[in-house]
């Protein structure tokens, strides 16, 4: 009976076959690597399985070419599959179930992500019409899974005696835009396997014919068939670093962390001690399409003398590099050490703590020598470091506060901390900053202006760098102070007090206007530190006006809100107008100027249509 492939399966299959994906070779990399894990599947069952009899030196996969046939064979001596297992490996792509398909479906370019959702499989079907797997796992018999593509596949009993999978693949004929028989040609195979697959630790083996003097001949030739081994079968990573080309690191990274793009900084090395180990980090070009949600999982490979022990062990990567991939492997680490015991394992926790120190030393050799990438790396991951600073209640503060940047007015370009403190003007004992939406939205703000001329200031524009320098309190003793919270000292003494007598004269008309925005307001007052615009919004205690705006939407009952004072430019023609004014008309100002301080924040306002029909009102007047 056929059986349909799930919904989105479906739909990716259609994606496959009709694929302009013009890296079409790489299928045979997804196959010899699922090969191989099945191999190393195999492997460490027996390690730790020692009922279970297998010949190590067994262990290979053999790539058969069938030119008549247009067959194409892939068999591997690996764990195999049940029925079950194909049913549900090979009958439903996405299990995890969080496939994005409306990234798929923008654009052909886009099917460079395939390998994001490790789909390996059916990347096959670029170039097949048909796929049978044969596949015996230890404790059954053999199953055949055949599929002719989008509409549907069966599942049969098979005959293979032999634990393994086989996987028979009839190649696509030729057409006009695509030459499919060059994989069925002999060499065209063994240079892709070098190209993509020559690392793999099992060797992959194919029936190569010469020719040969014949016996006893000193003319006549034969042909003759042997078995060749094709990929050199070193680990990229014990290979010596000056042999390696930067195409490798990339052709290795790109197939085992799923990743289309290459990676921006790779980091390769051996520590000789009392626990050896090697390390392979890549940093990658840009986040993941899950990164930022619970489904990612960080965690770099664990091997045990070149055997996979640890897909993703966590424990190698502290959270704010969760974004690092890559592997480590050491001989002197048990390979029947349990998870959880593995949390506690000292040697782990050394190995750790030096992947940190690298991967730290590598962000900040970016940060020195190749400002561009660094800060094309931040865009997508500076969110993590930033949440690094302030989880844990800071903890980690001092290891990260010099690897994160932010948008300065007077350089107008991303800079460090440090590059700030350096630049202070004379007696500047704060590091000033402002928030908002976007650098040209901040550069609008009110209270940005004045300072803005005699002090250089940093914008803040996501949601977390507020509670980042508000975690950070100060750099190099410096504090953090929002310009828009605090009042920042550009007054003279004499100024300080011509506002002060300006308020007092004035205390009665300001009071009207507290009285009717008593809700939203604590206190209204007359201010020098506006520029050219005529009111702004001022906050009081911890909360900013920005940190209401990203408290207000996360799900909570008690809105937290802002202690806001309206301030108004005591040099601007408004100020004179109130002054002049009672009654309705001294609360209808009050309101609207209270309107449009909001609105200057990026804030919104509850009674748009109040405050419009009063501005019409004086308009019309
Ligand atoms: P991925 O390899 O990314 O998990 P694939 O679609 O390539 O995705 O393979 C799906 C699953 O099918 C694998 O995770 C593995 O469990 C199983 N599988 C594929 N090929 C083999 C094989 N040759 N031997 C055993 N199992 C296999």
């Amino acid at each position: 009976m056929k059986k349909q492939f799930k919904a989105e399966s479906k739909k990716l299959l259609d994606l496959m076959i009709n694929s302009i994906y013009t890296n079409k070779e790489i299928f045979l990399r997804e196959l010899i690597s699922n090969a191989s894990d099945a191999i190393d599947k195999l492997n460490y069952r027996a390690l730790t399985d020692k009922k279970l009899k297998i010949n190590r030196d067994d262990f290979k996969i053999k790539i058969e070419v069938n030119k008549d046939k247009r067959q194409l064979i892939i068999r591997d001596n690996g764990c195999g599959m049940s029925k079950e297992e194909l049913e549900n490996n090979l009958g439903t792509i996405a299990r995890s179930g969080s496939l994005d398909f409306k990234l798929l479906n923008k654009e052909s370019k886009d099917l460079n992500i395939i390998g994001q959702f490790g789909v390996g499989f059916y990347s096959a079907f670029m170039v097949s019409d048909k796929i049978i797997v044969e596949s015996k796992p230890i404790d059954d018999s053999a199953h055949v899974w055949t599929s002719s593509g989008a509409d549907g596949y069966t599942i049969t009993d098979g005959t293979q005696e032999n634990v393994g999978t086989t996987i028979t693949l009839t190649i696509k004929s030729d057409t006009e835009e695509e030459n499919y028989s060059e994989y069925l040609d002999i060499n065209k195979i063994r240079q892709i396997i070098k190209k993509y697959s020559d690392y793999i630790r099992y060797p992959i083996v194919m029936d190569i014919g010469h020719k040969q003097l014949k016996e006893g001949s000193k003319d006549e030739y034969e042909d003759i068939i042997s078995e060749e081994t094709i990929n050199s079968m070193i680990p990229l990573w014990k290979k010596d670093k000056k042999e390696i080309k930067e195409e490798e690191y990339q052709n290795f990274y790109h197939e085992k962390f799923f990743d289309y793009e290459n990676s921006i900084r790779t980091i390769h090395s051996f520590v000789e001690g009392k626990c050896s180990y090697y390390t392979l980090l890549y940093i990658p070009g840009h986040a993941p399409y899950d990164f930022y949600t619970k489904e990612y999982e960080k965690g770099l490979e664990l091997y045990s003398n070149g055997v996979l022990i640890m897909d993703k062990c966590a424990d190698l990567l502290p959270d704010y590099f969760s974004f690092v991939r890559g592997l480590v492997d050491s001989d002197d680490l048990s390979l029947n050490i349990s998870r959880e015991l593995l949390q506690h394992d000292h040697q782990l926790q050394l190995i750790a703590k030096n992947i940190e120190k690298k991967i730290k030393h590598e962000l900040e050799d970016m940060l020195e020598n190749d400002r561009e990438a660094y800060e094309k790396f931040f865009k997508d991951f500076g969110m993590q470091l930033k949440f690094g600073i302030y989880n844990n209640f800071g903890l980690n503060k001092d290891t990260l506060k010099d690897l994160i940047i932010f948008y300065s007015a007077k350089k107008k370009k991303m800079i460090t901390l440090k590059e700030y403190v350096e630049d202070l003007v004379e007696n500047q004992d704060k590091i000033y900053y402002a928030c908002g939406e976007t650098v040209d939205k901040i550069d609008l703000l009110p209270q940005v202006e004045r300072v803005k001329d005699k002090y250089d200031i940093l914008y803040l524009t996501e949601y977390t760098d507020e509670f980042t320098v508000q975690a950070l309190v100060e750099y190099e003793g410096k504090t953090f102070t929002n310009v828009c919270a605090e009042n920042v000292e550009l007054d003279s003494e004499k100024e300080k007090e011509e506002i002060q007598k300006e308020n007092e004269k004035y205390k009665d008309t300001l009071k009207v206007m507290k009285d009717t925005l008593k809700e939203v307001v604590e206190d209204v007052k007359f201010t020098n530190r506006l520029k050219t615009h005529p009111v702004c919004l001022t906050t009081e205690g911890p909360v900013s006006m920005e940190m209401e705006k990203v408290l207000s939407v996360m799900p909570n009952e008690n809105k937290i809100k802002a202690k806001a004072i309206m301030e108004i430019n005591a040099n601007h023609p408004i100020a004179n107008k109130i002054k002049s004014l009672t009654g309705e008309d001294l609360n209808n100002y009050a309101k609207i100027l209270y309107a449009q301080a909001r609105l200057i924040e990026g804030l919104t306002i509850d009674n748009p249509t109040e405050i419009s029909s009063l501005i019409c009102d004086i308009i019309a007047k």
